[in-house]
C-alpha cells in the first residue's frame, strides 16, 4: 500500500504556510513504511528539531483504478479515518528555498499515524466529518471538510491519471490550520465527529 497526500487544501493552512492557493491538487506520496499503526507510537527523528502534526481526514482505497472519474470514486472507497501527516519543517523549508523535491520531509519512516478505518457501505456526507486535533489535552486544530478546496471527487479523479489506486491505499486530504510542532513526551489525540479515534505518544 502507499499514501497519497494532498497538500495545501484548506484556504487557512494555505495562508499560515504563506503560500498562495493552489490550482491544482498538490500531491505527494508516503511509502508503506511511513505508516504508523494504531498503538504504535512516532519516534522522533535524528535528522530532524522541527517536526509538526499536520491532522487529516483519510479515505481509503476498497477497489483498484486508475483515471477515476470523478462520478465513480466513491465506488473505489469503502472507509474513512484520521490521519497525522508528520513533516520535518525544518528540512522542508531548507528544501523548498532551494527549489529542490521536498520528498524526505514528509515521507520519512513513520510520518503517517492512522486510526482504524470506519467502514462504510454508502458513502458519508463530508462535510459532516468534522474533526479536531488535540495537543496534551488541548485543541490545535479544527477541521471542516466543507472548507477544502478540492473534493474528495476531484482529488481521486486527479491523483489516479499519475498513481494506480490500489486495495488499502490511504488518501489523506490535506490539514486545516493549526499546525505546529511536537516534543518527546507529548501526546497527540484526533477527534473524529467528537469521538476520540487516534492516540498516539511522541517518544
Ligand atoms: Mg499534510
Amino acid at each position: 500500500m502507499k499514501i497519497l497526500c494532498i497538500g495545501r487544501n484548506y484556504r487557512d493552512h494555505a495562508r499560515e504556510m504563506q503560500a498562495p492557493d493552489p490550482a491544482e491538487p498538490v500531491v505527494f506520496l508516503k511509502p508503506e513504511t511511513a505508516l504508523i499503526r494504531p498503538g504504535d507510537a512516532f519516534w522522533y527523528p535524528l535528522f530532524s528539531q522541527d517536526i509538526h502534526y499536520e491532522c487529516e481526514l483519510y479515505f481509503r482505497v476498497g477497489k483498484p483504478g486508475k483515471y477515476i472519474a470523478p462520478q465513480f470514486v466513491w465506488k473505489h472507497l469503502d472507509a474513512y479515518g484520521l490521519g497525522i501527516d508528520f513533516t520535518a519543517r525544518d528540512l522542508q523549508s531548507r528544501l523548498k528555498q532551494q527549489g529542490l523535491p521536498w520528498e524526505i520531509s514528509k515521507a520519512f519512516n513513520g510520518s503517517a499515524a492512522a486510526s482504524e478505518a470506519i467502514p462504510f457501505d454508502t458513502p458519508p456526507h463530508v462535510p459532516d466529518l468534522t474533526f479536531e486535533l488535540r495537543l496534551n489535552g488541548e485543541i490545535r486544530q479544527q477541521g471542516q471538510p466543507a472548507d477544502m478546496i478540492f473534493s474528495i471527487e476531484q482529488i481521486v479523479a486527479y491523483a489516479s491519471q499519475f498513481f494506480t489506486l490500489t486495495t488499502g491505499d490511504l488518501v489523506f486530504t490535506g490539514t486545516p490550520a493549526g499546525v505546529g510542532p511536537v516534543q518527546i513526551g507529548d501526546r497527540l489525540e484526533g477527534w473524529l465527529q467528537s469521538r476520540r479515534i487516534l492516540e498516539l505518544d511522541i517518544r
